[in-house]
């Protein structure tokens, strides 16, 4: 067949097989692409549709595609998915029984596979006898899935990564197609000479998500709680993101109490808990997993309605990376994160502990400060998100906090001022929380000891309630006018920057919030619709119940069956899909299943 030829049948499989009817952003390029034989480096957000790029053609190409991949719960879920698709698909690794192994690799040497998953430590280590086995038999092509993992700056490192550039030698004829959702132009850089794809073709596609609705709250501030934000979502899936592990159980225990279907995830727990936890998240609906970023990669569930992050995330890619699990369906989802200058102590101290060279801490530390300065913007969240990817976006997106309630700012020059003599006076030597006492003429036990009362800027603060002046603290370093020491337990160190600002010669807008003589009520952003109209309620349920019983029988989880975008759209198949659920025992008499397409 020819490539043309190909590329039809490519389309027709799209249909039989996965049940879509067309192909979704850059799918069709890259697929073309590999169907040349071409090298491809794919860059698709979260949700793009990342699978079917590499899937199509495997299926199409002579021989067994092979797809490496960091995680093993990560091949699990693709390979069932497929399987649930009819395709030939299989994983080894070492939770495979050896019988079980002997029996794939026989499958593989006959041809029969179209896909078959490995990690990269089991394909480089020279006992698994992997490589060799390859190189034996008809490739159709490699898929390098979570390429990021290649790139030593990036936070999700895995050396076993580094030794893929061997695939180049070994199979030089064969397609390669690297694929990650996080990349700017260094990382990208990186995985390009790292794996040795100099001739790929690149497929950079957008990294908006439309869909997510982005939303920053000060800790302490109106619309910063947790437990609040919970409560209006009540029935939906999400992860909720904690620093450490402590408070990863300390939540999780709270939410349960409250009722929630609420679980622990970090890497403390024994591997079979975990596995339980994500199974438990994947199959049930409503089900809310409360994690550090241990959790995340390789989760499959495109119904995750929210993703909260408790404390502040690393990096802007970081917290791209984790909220991109939210909404995959393409359904309303949310962003939301409680953030304090607190965070940013944490963090810093984290960096400059870690045993990183000086070089990688100083990105690391540059990574940070970009996300609290995007955290304090003013402007579109998402239009400055996606400019940190080199995206333009026009703005006003209508979707996030700063679109849907615009901050007011004001001259906020002589309260920065104030506070950065104050850190000055101090000798800095101090964090925000004590400089803000100094402020305000509190003699506290520690404004006493070290003679604080003293100083010139001590009571000058009256004006502003100690939360106001958190915010300044906060803003006054996310502007890059101090930072805070994390060696010094977050002392407030005077950056270059602020000079010409305390000499009068430069003014500085701070956002409203900071002066406000009371926490403004705001509304907290509603619950995202579902587009269901009251009259459609219990069809909604009816649906939800059959494809519970459905993905019960066949043990998937119920978006194999259904995704939420595809049982509420009604305006595609509205008298069928009522008639069929209203007239009772649907999911028996067949319907479901050629609706479909998918299950058999
Ligand atoms: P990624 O790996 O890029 O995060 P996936 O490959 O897992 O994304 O796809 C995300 C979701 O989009 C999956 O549920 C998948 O079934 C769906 N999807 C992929 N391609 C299409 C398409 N052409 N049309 C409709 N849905 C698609
Ligand atoms: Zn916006």
């Amino acid at each position: 067949m020819d490539a043309h030829g190909e590329f039809t049948a490519a389309r027709e499989l799209l249909r039989s097989v996965f049940g879509f009817a067309e192909f979704r952003g850059r799918q069709e390029e890259v697929i073309r692409a590999v169907l040349r034989g071409r090298d491809a480096l794919v860059l698709m957000p979260t949700g793009g549709g990342k699978s079917l790029c590499y899937q199509l053609p495997a299926m199409l190409r002579p021989g067994t595609g092979v797809v490496i991949s960091p995680l093993i719960a990560l091949m699990q879920d693709q390979v069932s998915a497929l399987r649930q698709h009819g395709v030939a698909a299989a994983f080894l690794n070492s939770s495979v029984p050896p019988a079980e192994q002997q029996r794939i690799i026989a499958a593989l040497r006959r041809g029969e596979l179209d896909l078959l998953y490995l990690a990269p430590e089991r394909l480089l280590r020279e006992e698994s006898g992997a490589l060799a086995l390859l190189r034996q038999i008809p490739v159709a092509l490699i898929a390098i899935d979570e390429a990021h993992c290649v790139s030593q700056w990036g936070h999700d490192f895995r050396p076993e990564y580094l030794g893929l550039d061997v695939l180049k030698d070994h199979f030089p004829d064969t397609p390669r197609v690297a694929l990650t959702a996080t990349a700017d132009e260094a990382t990208r850089k990186e995985i390009v000479d790292r794996l040795k794809l100099d001739g790929a073709e690149r497929f950079i596609s957008g990294f908006d998500r439309p869909n997510i609705r982005y939303t920053v709250r000060m800790k302490g501030g109106p619309g910063a709680d947790l437990m609040a934000f919970l409560r209006q979502r009540e029935g939906q899936a999400g992860i909720v993101y904690c620093l450490s592990r402590r408070k990863v159980e300390a939540t999780a225990e709270k939410l349960a109490q409250a009722g929630f279907d609420a679980h622990p995830y970090h890497a403390g727990l024994s591997a079979a808990e975990r596995r339980r936890c994500q199974t438990h998240f994947q199959r049930a609906d409503g089900v809310i997993v409360v994690a550090t970023i241990a959790f995340g990669m390789g989760i499959d569930k495109p119904d995750v309605r929210f993703v909260a992050h408790c404390d502040l995330p690393k990096s802007v890619e970081a917290y791209y990376q984790e909220t991109g699990r939210a909404g995959r369906d393409g359904e309303p989802a949310e962003a939301w994160m409680s953030y304090g200058l607190q965070d940013v102590v944490r963090l810093r101290r984290m960096v400059d502990e870690s045993d990183a060279d000086e070089e990688h801490k100083r990105i690391q530390r540059a990574r940070l400060n970009a996300l609290v300065a995007w955290c304090e913007i003013t402007r579109c969240r998402r239009a400055a998100l996606l400019a940190y990817f080199g995206e333009d976006h026009e703005g006003a997106c209508g979707n996030c906090d700063i679109c849907l309630t615009p901050p007011k700012t004001f001259d906020g020059t002589v309260a920065a001022q104030k506070f950065l003599s104050c850190a000055v006076r101090a000798r800095q030597r101090f964090g925000a929380a004590h400089l803000i006492d100094v402020l305000r003429g509190k003699e506290t036990d520690k404004v006493l000891r070290h003679r604080h009362q003293n100083l010139s800027t001590f009571g000058i603060g009256g004006d502003l309630s100690a939360r106001q002046w958190h915010a300044v603290a906060r803003q006054v370093v996310a502007l890059g006018f101090a930072r805070v020491d994390a060696e010094r337990h977050g002392a407030l160190v005077l950056m270059p920057e602020a000079r010409p600002l305390l000499r009068g010669e430069q003014a500085v807008e701070l956002r409203e919030e900071a002066r406000a003589a009371k926490p403004r009520r705001e509304p907290g952003p509603r619950p995202p619709a579902r587009d269901i109209g009251a009259e459609d309620e219990p069809l909604w349920d009816a649906l939800r119940q059959c494809r519970a019983a459905l993905a019960d029988a066949a043990g998937v989880p119920p978006y194999v069956i259904f995704h939420d975008s595809t049982l509420s759209v009604r305006q595609r198949q509205p008298d069928a899909v009522r008639h069929a659920f209203l007239s009772g025992a649907p999911w028996r008499n067949g319907q479901v299943f050629r609706m479909t397409g998918s299950m058999d």
